[in-house]
């Protein structure tokens, strides 16, 4: 949806301007900017929320600036400080506060911050112009049909990032190369594609664009590998868990670990947690299956409301993850 404003930002002589407000959804660039050619470009996601005391907060935003700034050194990019970004965020939700979807309805404004490099640059190296651009837009709620879950599937004949290579930054670049396994995955009716490591096909990586975790004897498992994007949400749950009295493992996962949980979940801003019915291996035609009655399990359940319940100010924001705009 079209909503009122957006932010804007542009690095030129080795400089960040001011923050412009812009009532244009378009962008005018040079048509051999390093964003179309070479790829540098980066993006982040994350949400406002309106209370049922009608505040509006937004979750975690330091955690997205200084993921962006990583993207940024991981493209040769300018580097935007985290003032800016922040200041950025407020005054887009402040200016599209009509747009902030009610306490009730379960939705949210969904904030897309995004930089990339206008500088026309045929050459390969880095651009000398940058654009900062910072747009919002209401999402409805995850899950319309209540709390559900879904499958995902094993496919060894994609990989979406190396391990010494751009998986741990959120670029586009990513996501480009994950479209055709996604699709194929859509076709064959599963909600995403299951990556195990590039390397070795032996270790979990990540859900789709999510990160993945799994539950048994009171643990949170979630895997550490060099081509992941590190999840702000997985990052949260991982806190809650403990708060919750629960051992928290981040390690690497053999794929035949997936047998021994008792619930799996896939987790990011978008659903924060979507957990997981089952995974079919493609490949070695094996299932694991994470419920018997399609339903998610309790402990997913519990962090998946203690989250939602910290994002909308029904809980208390004891790790200091909320900033109220006002
Ligand atoms: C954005 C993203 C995630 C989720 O990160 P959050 O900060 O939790 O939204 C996970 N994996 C990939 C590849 C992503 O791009």
């Amino acid at each position: 949806m079209k909503t009122d404003y957006n932010i804007r930002c542009t690095y030129k002589n080795g400089a960040w301007g001011e923050l412009e407000v812009s009532d244009s959804e378009m962008v005018t660039m040079h048509m051999a900017a390093t964003c179309i050619h070479y790829g540098q470009e980066s993006f982040e996601g994350l949400k406002a929320f309106r209370g049922a005391d009608n505040k509006i907060r937004v979750f975690r935003m330091d955690e997205n600036a200084k993921r962006m700034q990583d993207s940024s050194m991981g493209t040769m990019m300018a580097v935007l400080p985290i003032e800016k970004f922040e200041e950025a965020i407020v005054k887009a939700v402040k200016l599209n506060e009509r747009f902030v979807p009610p306490y009730e309805s379960g939705a949210a404004l969904y904030i897309r911050p995004f930089l990339f490099g206008t500088g026309a640059q045929v050459g390969v190296k880095p651009a000398n112009e940058y654009m900062f651009i910072l747009f919002v837009t209401p999402v409805g709620p995850y899950f319309k049909g209540g709390f559900q879950t879904t499958p995902f599937v094993i496919m060894r004949e994609f990989d979406r990032s190396a391990p010494l290579g751009m998986g741990k930054y959120k670029v586009g670049g990513n996501y480009a190369a994950s479209l055709v396994a996604g699709e194929k995955a859509h076709q064959m009716g599963y909600s995403n594609v299951f990556y195990l490591d590039a390397i070795e096909k032996k270790y979990i990586d990540e859900c789709g664009a999510a990160n993945f975790f799994g539950i048994k004897n009171n643990t949170y498992v979630t895997p550490k590998s060099s081509s992941i994007l590190p999840s702000i949400t997985n990052k949260s749950l991982m806190v809650l868990a403990e708060d919750m009295g629960m051992k928290v493992e981040r390690r690497q996962i053999p794929v035949e670990e997936l047998a021994t949980f008792d619930e799996a979940g896939a987790c990011g801003t978008a659903a924060v947690i979507s957990p997981i019915e089952r995974i079919d291996d493609y490949d070695e035609k094996i299932s694991y299956v994470f419920t018997k009655d399609g339903k998610p399990g309790p402990i997913s359940e519990k962090l998946y409301k203690k989250l939602r319940g910290i994002q909308y100010g029904d809980e208390p924001d004891t790790h200091g993850w909320i900033t109220i705009v006002e």
